[in-house]
């Protein structure tokens, strides 16, 4: 949803930080915690929150100033946010905007709920080029692929544009989880490259082609602009994590982190971040995503269910810290959200001065700390490994289910009744308090409600089929 995207400033395949939904945001409708709606795209709306609310917009210039006096505060926060970075709340807006109703919008952006309610927004839309080629390269070394995508990032046209518009990084795990059989322990990048006319895109082609010459391919490099074959390795790139999910072991949880890194360090530490996940002997886990952006994404299948099991996740979130933050100065969160994981980070990545800025922010819009507390700010430095979301046995059908979502968009009962996914989480939570010893029918879920679950949900028939290819062939 929209509101999703931008609280978690959201990005994607082709936009970086460049058009990430921060740089796309122009204005928002704002929900504040007292009831107090601001429109930053209203004059009239700003004008009576500036009679309103004088204190307010006070505080936040008074913040803007301190960061900006501060060199070194503001240096960092420029750096930081020159990679993608969603660790804590966005500071960028004290430093990019002088206006306090830019900054209160921008500040929206990436808080995850934990400032206000989002109820509208206004973006610009991106320039949809109607010329586009991708290619499938493939390495034998993940360095190399690295080395390639950093040299291949360097590339623009005469009027100073990037050639390059997306390169996706595929470890051979993510390869193996959609049975690619190009050959054993390649990584590939899915590369894109787009233009305004078929002569331009024919040029981007040639000066990556030169580009790649003096790298190490596997097989030779080919372009394709014809859409059934490209969208072809869309389709693999969009498959990895259903697909990986849909292949773990019953009853474990598939977590998928998103680190980012800055792009002259990611032959090195892409590959000391794949010996990391072995090293914790995550044996069925794959590397994948923006590598453009330096952000990547890993897939670890997760059990919650013995305490050996939570020990080894709490030590291999330990030494991922340690190799994004204190070796790489990285982003423990690129895309995807502080929450509750990564809550516990958010000082030692940014360090006391930023994380002081990000609580005064947070005490300004919310004094009571209502809005999705322990999110993002938790005193608790254990709180990523406490209240794990169970993932119960509960029927063949549907044990394979990864709860993505994918499916909702094609359901036909989703905001009838219940979706599939609805459906599935409900029987989990049924398997879960028959499993503990509780009657399900006397849930505070039931309460109210003079249907039961089990003539709701038991017939097999209730679920829609999966839609996502790997996952249907075991699963719902
Ligand atoms: C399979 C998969 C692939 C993904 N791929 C990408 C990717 O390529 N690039 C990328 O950037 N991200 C990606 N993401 C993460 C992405 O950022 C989020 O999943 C998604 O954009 C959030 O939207 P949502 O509607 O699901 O929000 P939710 O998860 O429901 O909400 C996100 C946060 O925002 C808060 N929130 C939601 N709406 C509002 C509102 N109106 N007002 C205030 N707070 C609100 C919620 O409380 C929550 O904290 C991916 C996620 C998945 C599951
Ligand atoms: S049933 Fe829906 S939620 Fe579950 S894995 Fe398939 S697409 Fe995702």
């Amino acid at each position: 949803m929209v509101g999703g995207i931008v609280m978690n400033n959201a990005s994607g395949m082709n936009c970086g930080t460049h058009a990430n939904s921060d740089k796309m945001l122009l204005s928002a409708r704002i929900v504040f915690v007292d009831g107090t709606i601001l429109d930053t795209g209203s004059d009239i709306s700003k004008q009576e929150f500036l009679l309103r609310h004088a204190g307010f917009i006070t505080q936040i210039q008074t913040l803007r100033d301190l960061i900006r006096t501060d060199e070194e505060l503001s240096a960092r926060i420029r750096y930081k946010y020159s990679i993608k970075n969603v660790t804590g709340l966005n500071l960028l807006p004290f430093i990019a905007f002088d206006d306090p109703f830019d900054i209160i919008t921008h500040l929206m952006v990436g808080s995850e709920g934990t400032l206000a309610f989002l109820s509208e927004v206004t973006m610009k839309t991106e320039y949809d080029y109607p010329h586009k080629a991708s290619a499938m390269l493939y390495f034998s070394d993940i360095k190399e692929a690295c080395r390639a995508v950093v040299a291949m990032k360097k590339l623009t046209n005469e009027k100073d544009e990037w050639i390059v518009k997306g390169a996706e990084l595929l470890d051979w795990k993510s390869l193996a989880s959609v049975n690619d059989s190009t050959g054993e322990g390649l990584t590939a990048v899915l590369t894109e490259t787009k233009a305004h006319s078929k002569e331009e895109l024919a040029q981007n082609i040639t000066a990556i082609e030169e580009t790649l010459a003096s790298f190490n391919t596997y097989i030779p490099v080919r372009f394709t602009d014809k859409p059934e074959e490209y969208s072809k390795y869309w389709a693999i790139r969009s498959g990895i994590f259903p697909s990986v999910g849909g292949t773990r072991q019953p009853g474990t949880t598939c977590l998928i982190e998103d680190v980012a890194f800055h792009i002259e360090d990611l032959p090195e530490a892409t590959a000391e971040l794949q010996q990391l996940i072995a090293r914790h002997g995550y044996d069925d886990a794959c590397i994948y995503g923006h590598a453009l952006e330096g952000n990547y994404h890993f897939i670890i299948n997760q059990s919650f269910s013995t305490d050996a099991e939570v020990k080894r996740y709490e030590e291999l979130m330990n030494d991922v810290k340690t190799l994004v933050v204190d070796k790489y100065d990285g982003s423990l969160k690129a895309e995807h959200g502080t929450g509750r994981n990564m809550a516990p980070f958010v000082k030692y990545e940014w360090g006391e001065k930023a994380y002081e800025i990000m609580k005064a922010v947070k005490a300004l819009f919310d004094p009571q700390n209502l809005l999705n507390p322990g999110v993002i700010f938790n005193d608790d430095p254990l709180c990523h490994i406490k209240n794990f979301k169970p993932l119960p046995l509960t029927n063949p059908h549907v044990d394979k289910c990864i709860e993505c979502g994918f499916c909702e968009v094609n359901c036909l009962t989703c905001g009838f009744t219940l979706s599939s996914r609805q459906r599935i989480v409900l029987r989990r939570e049924i398997s879960r308090l028959k499993q503990n010893g509780n009657d399900p029918n006397a849930s505070p879920l039931y309460k109210n409600n003079t249907v039961t679950p089990e003539t709701r949900l038991a017939p097999e028939t209730a679920f829609v089929q999966c839609p996502v290819p790997w996952v249907s062939t075991q699963a719902t």
